[in-house]
């Protein structure tokens, strides 16, 4: 007799692949990783050149011993797993896209800062592949989603929305990924147009504000892992939305979350909100 403690450990570790594992969301991905039962990194790239191709993908971690060479080549990486794992850079977001589209290997898309062209091609992708793609891969950042729609359902233009949002030093993209996808959860809660009220900068003689405007507000420095507020600003009163992000170790085990959730999936485009049956 086979029993269920049995058969649960004779089940199959998902295979992971992790394109760009040095980087530092590709470094707490091989740390999540390599601490589940379930699952097993099986390689990771990093850009020809870089000084960590021949290193083990355990050694950006100074854990040299999970037996899999960084290398440069991701259509390897795809062809040896169950689902792939990136968050690198827009600028290889389309190749990766594509190689999951042609591998029919599953694909956890965490990069931000992809153009429209990119982000299609994504979704010609998502026809043969099983796509998870999201700005923001934390539990708690994807119910803020969720209540500031509701919020600005609820309430009236009389009260002003804006998001701020703060990170480190070396993120290269702004207003960050889950900004604009708060401004967007603001502005279909509102049923407005998001791109005619989105107020991206505000900088010398702008005039007074538009009602029903929607702005966007930046601060970079030091080593802020990430924090966003919507604020909700209407006369003698303000309700402020907001999520700090302390530790990298969030969006990597909402990024695992999703790598298990692709099993067995149809293909197709999903997001956080399927994978965390938070979708409406
Ligand atoms: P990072 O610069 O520390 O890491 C990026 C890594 O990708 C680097 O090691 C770089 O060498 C590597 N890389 C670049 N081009 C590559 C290529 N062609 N092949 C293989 N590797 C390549 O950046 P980071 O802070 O880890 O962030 C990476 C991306 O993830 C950013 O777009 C960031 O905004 C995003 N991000 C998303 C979430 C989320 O939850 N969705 C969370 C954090 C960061």
């Amino acid at each position: 007799m086979v029993t269920k403690a049995k058969s649960k450990e004779a089940a199959p570790k998902l295979r992971v692949g992790v394109l760009g594992c040095a980087g530092r969301m590709g470094r707490a991905l091989v740390r999540t990783i390599g601490a589940a039962e379930d699952a097993t990194v099986v390689g990771g790239t990093e850009p020809e050149g870089s000084p960590w191709i021949g290193q083990d993908v355990g050694a950006p971690i100074g854990l040299p011993d999970i037996g899999s060479a960084i290398d440069a080549d991701p259509r390897a990486l795809f062809e040896r797993s169950d689902v792939v794992l990136d968050f690198t850079s827009p600028a290889v977001t389309a190749l990766h896209a594509g190689l999951a589209g042609a591998t029919g290997v599953a694909y956890v898309l965490g990069t931000t800062g992809t153009s429209a062209a990119e982000e299609q091609s994504v979704w010609a992708a998502s026809k043969q592949s099983v796509i998870v793609r999201a700005a923001n891969m934390s539990l708690g950042v994807n119910l803020l989603l969720g209540l500031a729609r509701k919020a600005a359902a609820a309430l009236d233009l009389d009260f002003d929305a804006d998001v701020l949002e703060y990170h480190h030093k070396h993120k290269i993209d702004a207003p960050s990924g889950t900004a604009i996808a708060l401004g967007h959860a603001v502005a279909a809660g509102r049923r407005q147009d998001h791109e005619s009220v989105a107020t991206w900068v505000r900088h010398g003689q702008t005039g007074a504000r538009k009602r029903g405007d929607i702005g966007y507000a930046v601060l970079r420095g030091g080593d802020v892992v990430g924090e966003h507020t919507v604020f909700f600003a209407a006369d003698g009163e303000r309700i402020e939305l907001s999520h700090r992000a302390t530790n990298r170790d969030i969006f990597a085990r909402g990024a695992l979350a999703a790598a298990r959730w692709t099993r067995g999936k149809k293909p197709g485009l999903y997001g956080m909100a399927d994978v965390l049956g938070l979708a409406d």
